[in-house]
């Protein structure tokens, strides 16, 4: 592991290719140098990353050794990778990402089996996502409730192309809605029997303006701006979610927002004071973080 495989006139082997970079890139600040080296590695050699495993010994030809170089070079320079590669797994689906759009993460799948639960067995279920931006949640939601209409909204066009691209990609486009505004804006006023949604779901932006400086370079340098940052306390945006949502879920509805682990206290007093919502609870992600909160919509009477 002395010379750069990616220049090197050695017999670099993809076992080697992947060893190199991984090194490198853990030494550039990567927390998953193994991954990262892979998927860019399946990428130049444009195949799956299964077969990276299957053909360790070949040696790869100058071409794919400078797309790869570029790649990681990039990485190095902290782009997500995601966006070198064009499209990330969520919830055991592949979607399209660009920059106008957040990468999706792990912790957002909590927002998708919690909205699968709370409309299980309810073949007509109806469900709004605020702040779609990839799609993914709406789409991970669609594909896995198969008779479910869902509604996703976003401030942001070029987001929305990408959504809608992931919509026919996993071929739920007929069942997914994307509408072009701010939250709840571009929806129709409901009735007062009606609130519409069985659920409405987001992971809105909630970094507080004052943490920028905390985030790692691969968000603060190049995913953008307008899906993190939601003012000085990263409230702004979940203080309307809160305030509007009653109006458009149905009774026993299921309010479901991502938030920030130390925003757990403010955002379950935030729903308290609504006084629209009877159960509310604080969900962990896997790193055991408070990160989810799940509120019900009171029956009236
Ligand atoms: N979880 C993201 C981060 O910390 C923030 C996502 C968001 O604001 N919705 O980078």
């Amino acid at each position: 592991m002395t010379a750069d495989p990616t220049t090197s006139p050695d017999q670099w082997t993809i076992r080697r290719v992947l060893d190199w970079t991984k090194a490198y890139l853990a030494k550039c600040g990567s927390d998953s140098p193994r991954l990262d080296a892979e998927i860019l590695l399946a990428h130049a050699r444009g195949c799956p990353r299964i077969q990276l495993y299957t053909n360790f010994d070949e040696v790869l030809s100058n071409e794919v050794r400078g797309r790869m170089r570029e790649l990681v070079n990039r990485r190095a320079q902290h782009e997500p990778v995601a966006f070198l590669v064009g499209h990330r797994e969520f919830f055991s689906l592949d979607f399209e990402v660009s920059r106008d759009v957040l990468v999706p993460r792990p912790e957002t799948e909590i927002l998708v089996m919690e909205s699968l639960e709370a409309i299980k067995g309810n073949s007509t279920a109806t469900v709004l996502d605020l702040g779609t931006g990839s799609g993914c949640i709406a789409v991970a939601v669609a594909v896995n409730a198969p008779t479910a209409s869902v509604t996703g909204i976003d401030l942001s066009d070029a987001a929305l192309a990408v959504a809608r691209r992931n919509a026919e990609r996993h071929k739920v486009a007929e069942r997914v809605t994307f509408l072009h505004g701010d939250l709840f804006e571009p929806l129709p006023l409901p009735s007062l029997e009606q609130g519409g949604f069985d659920v409405i779901v987001s992971n809105p932006p909630y970094v507080a303006t004052s943490d920028a400086a905390t985030l790692p370079p691969d968000v603060l340098r190049h995913e953008p701006e307008n899906a993190l940052f939601a003012g000085a306390d990263g409230l702004d945006i979940i203080r309307r979610i809160v305030e509007n949502s009653p109006r458009f879920l149905n009774p026993g509805g299921t309010l479901l927002i991502e938030f920030s682990p130390e925003q757990a206290e403010r955002i379950s007093g935030l729903l308290n004071e609504r006084g629209s919502f009877d159960e509310v609870t604080i969900l962990r992600d896997l790193s055991q973080n408070p990160r989810v909160v799940r509120a019900v919509k009171r029956h009236e009477g």
